[in-house]
């Protein structure tokens, strides 16, 4: 467990940034109604079937009403006929997941600002991102399509889960790769929610330690972000990388869909006809708990390189 011991034990890890405490107080706000305030800053939850958006399917952006971040774009909402409106995607990195007050849910926030959205729910079944943002419409704004969100370009974007050992150092990689806007570091394929690092290193979770990429696909495409993969990270190793060992290291494609589960057996084929014992397993993706903030962004930060991975070319 060389990485593990030597350098995340000695991280600070205190957990805080799991809470919005810290929400920038120069940020310019709108100035908010005492409803508006009620639901945004203190929490709370508009009554069902009341809000303006909730049988609204306008084509455009639906922004933060207090610090108009754009969140969600017209083409995810969809009717869960739960009274709030509801959307299968965000816009990349404009939410934060939160583990709620009440212990059971998880609470969104505008990651711009803390404004309270409302809750995400997984594994309903109402679409095939299985994935209900479930939000209060008054805790949004929405700007029509033709009133073009400045500087931000609608994007659709896509995602992979990967799990290739310790996270910081598949993150390192993925992050330099063309067409990938965005890596997490988290654990997934577990079965507690909200998982801590100390939890998962103990092996008591289940959990592996993954990333969570959102790339492009007018720049790239989930095979090349596969294939990039299986060369940054020695998939013939089943629990360890490097010099780190554990079952949260093991190494995993987590699909989100058919296409990529092809695409994932189709790679471990060729690199098995290769010679490599390719023991990497491809399992369908489940909830992705983003990890804490001193693990993302970890050799940008410390100022040197992984050295539980490196690229090989396999292909
Ligand atoms: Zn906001």
């Amino acid at each position: 467990m060389g990485c593990a011991q030597n350098n995340k034990n000695s991280q600070n890890k205190a957990n805080t940034n799991l809470s919005s405490q810290n929400t920038p107080n120069t940020m310019e706000f709108k100035k908010l109604t005492p409803e508006e305030e009620r639901v945004i800053v203190f929490k709370g939850t508009e009554a069902p079937f009341t809000g303006k958006y909730e049988n609204f399917y306008g084509k455009g952006v639906y922004v933060c009403k207090r610090c108009g971040n754009p969140l969600y774009r017209s083409e995810d909402k969809f009717d869960a006929k739960c009274g709030w409106p509801s959307f299968d995607d965000e816009i990349p990195g404009a939410i934060k997941r939160i583990p709620d007050a009440d212990g059971m849910r998880t609470e969104i926030e505008c990651a711009k600002c803390g404004a309270h959205l409302g809750h995400v729910f997984m594994g309903e079944g109402f679409t095939p991102k299985n994935i209900r943002n479930c939000v209060n419409s008054i805790s949004l704004d929405f700007k029509p399509a033709d009133q073009a969100v400045k500087a931000d370009p609608v994007i659709k974007t896509d995602t992979a889960i990967f799990a290739g050992g310790c996270f910081w150092g598949v993150e390192y990689y993925m992050k330099k790769a063309k067409g990938v806007k965005s890596v997490a570091s988290g654990y997934t394929g577990g079965h507690k929610d909200h998982p801590t690092y100390e939890e998962v290193c103990a092996g008591r979770t289940g959990h592996y330690e993954a990333v969570e990429v959102v790339f492009d696909p007018t720049q790239t495409t989930y095979e090349n972000v596969a294939r990039l993969f299986f060369e940054i990270h020695d998939p013939t190793e089943w629990n360890h990388q490097g010099p780190d060992f554990g079952e949260q290291y093991r190494s995993a494609v987590f699909f989100r869909n058919e296409n990529q589960k092809e695409v994932a057996d189709k790679l471990i084929a060729l690199l098995k006809e290769k010679g490599f014992n390719v023991v990497t397993e491809v399992k369908k993706a489940s909830t992705f708990w983003k990890a804490e903030n001193s693990h993302q962004d970890y050799y940008e930060h410390k100022g040197t390189l992984p050295y539980c991975h490196g690229y090989v070319k396999r292909f």
